[in-house]
């Protein structure tokens, strides 16, 4: 990596800005975060994690729903307070808020100086006020090498609209087509021990409840070398565990002419010394292959985990929703995973309450998720999201009915939960320790490979051989001896 340059902030022409990151959402937007903190520190800027100490403040949005809206929203009006009363002197907003409501932020929050979208994260150097010193051309790519592809899936649904911004008021006119690559400096955000792996960006599906694919563009891959070289230098510098993402990462390659690109990349990382847990998340369903299978279950240091969101499983319903597929079908697929990977963990998500979902319709998906028996479920209500195919459906359900069916459904999975963790006693796995636990300092907390980082339960530890304290980001071997319905309790071994 070169060396820092000498840069100068409009607060101060000596001095380097202290630049403070809100990083709200999704690991995908983590991992912008982490690009930008990363183009700030190489530029010279100090990074602080206090408001109260920063000079600039920059909060990476998200606007995948309602009240990631208004989150992001609050956030901004929290941090514009250390603008008027506080010593911050510049407030930046960033990420997918920017993409779809990017002049009404700039018109109704004045206290905002700048904004960057997802697609122009080089900008966050000028938006943040840090100027570069003049300098040889640099090494890194920010934007220029990565050729960018695209999928013929992909350039249809654009001939079809699926992208189009035009009845948003106040969005960026051009879709983002911003691909980080190995090279691009990256600050991570996470414990040292793990990291996420952006392997992919934008959606080419049509799912009509969802607006990412206009927030993020189309489908695009890193170039596959440039993932594996991410990977090794992450696990030379300590890193232990690799989740790869993207809004689909069963997609990946497709663009680039790779077939089973996914089976093959995961099969490289695998030989990656130092990596002891890879995994991947947000699998399409139709998307999951033989191969794919095959190879997680070849290579011990791939996590026997799936996360396949499947949103719904009556046929009619998922048919509205642009997706395909149904009950019986997944049911033939969880069965194949399985069968290729004994022990495998399933994840699942569904959206509860699409317009005209009938009690039927709920029913079938009721009966599916107490068949399927997944060892982690998230439900979310559905959310009304103006651009997307579903806004203009009539027979909208009140909130009220969403959130009681929202509640009905938690409630299936959590008795499956609880069996399932419960017939884990007495078994041993290895686990990741992350630290004292957030619920409380007498106990320590990790987890299992079947728990991907901050999304599923957690595993408390509350017991140890005596004289061997055990360090945070190290891997034990421990025996579960308690269930609760969704995090279980251990003792290192
Ligand atoms: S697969 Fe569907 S739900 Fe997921 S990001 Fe793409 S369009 Fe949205």
């Amino acid at each position: 990596m070169p060396a820092k340059k000498n840069i100068s902030a409009t607060s101060g022409p000596t001095a380097p800005a202290k630049v403070g990151f809100v990083s709200l959402g999704c690991p995908k937007n983590l991992v912008d975060s982490e690009v930008m903190m990363g183009m700030l520190a190489q530029a010279g800027a100090e990074l602080t994690p206090s408001a109260e100490d920063a000079d600039v403040i920059v909060v990476n949005t998200c606007s995948f729903i309602g009240s990631a809206q208004q989150e992001s929203i609050d956030t901004i009006l929290e941090m514009a307070r250390h603008k008027t009363g506080g010593k911050a002197k510049r407030l930046v907003v960033a990420g997918c808020l920017v993409e779809r409501f990017h002049d009404e932020i700039r018109k109704n929050i004045p206290e905002v100086d700048a904004v960057v979208g997802t697609g122009e994260l080089e900008k966050i150097l000028a938006a943040a006020g840090v100027v570069e010193a003049p300098r040889a051309p640099s090494p890194f790519n920010i934007l220029g090498s990565t050729t960018l592809t695209s999928r013929p899936e992909g350039d249809h649904r654009r001939r079809q609209g699926r992208f189009a911004r035009d009845s948003w008021d106040g969005a960026v006119a051009d879709l983002p087509n911003y691909l980080y690559d190995d090279h691009t400096p990256r600050v991570l955000a996470t414990p040292g021990y793990s990291a996420y792996i952006k392997i992919a960006e934008g959606c080419d599906h049509p799912c009509s409840f969802c607006i990412i694919p206009q927030l993020r563009g189309q489908f695009r891959s890193r170039r596959f070398e440039s993932v594996i070289a991410e990977a090794e230098r992450l696990a030379q510098s300590g890193v232990r565990e690799i989740t790869l993402i993207g809004q689909d990462t069963t997609c990946f390659g497709e663009d680039l002419g790779l077939k089973d690109g996914l089976a093959l990349l995961l099969g490289k990382l695998a030989g990656v010394a130092g990596l002891q847990w890879i995994r991947f998340l947000y699998a399409y369903p139709n998307k999951i292959t033989g191969r794919l299978l095959a190879t997680i279950a070849a290579h011990d240091n791939i996590c026997s985990y799936i996360d396949v969101p499947l949103q719904h499983a009556s046929p009619t319903v998922l048919k509205r929703m642009k997706r395909g597929g149904g009950a019986d079908l997944f049911l033939r697929s969880l069965e194949k995973m399985r069968r290729a990977i004994p022990a495998v963990t399933l994840r699942t998500s569904f959206i509860v309450g699409f317009p005209g979902e009938t009690e039927r319709e709920f029913e079938e998906l009721c009966s599916f998720v107490k068949e399927a028996a997944f060892d982690w479920m998230g439900a979310f209500g559905y959310s009304d999201q103006e651009g997307a195919g579903a806004f203009n459906h009539d027979r909208k359900l009140s909130p009220r009915e969403i959130e009681s069916r929202r509640k009905s459904l938690m409630s299936i999975q959590k008795k499956i939960s609880r069996a399932k963790k419960k017939s884990l006693i007495g078994r041993e796995f290895d686990l990741l320790l992350e630290g004292t636990s957030s619920e409380s300092d007498l106990l320590l907390e990790g987890r299992t490979a079947m728990h991907a980082p901050e999304i599923d339960g957690k595993v408390f530890v509350n017991d140890y051989p005596e004289g061997n304290e055990p360090k945070k980001g190290e891997f034990y071997r421990c025996r579960i001896t308690a269930a609760h319905d969704y995090d279980l309790v251990a003792e290192i071994v």
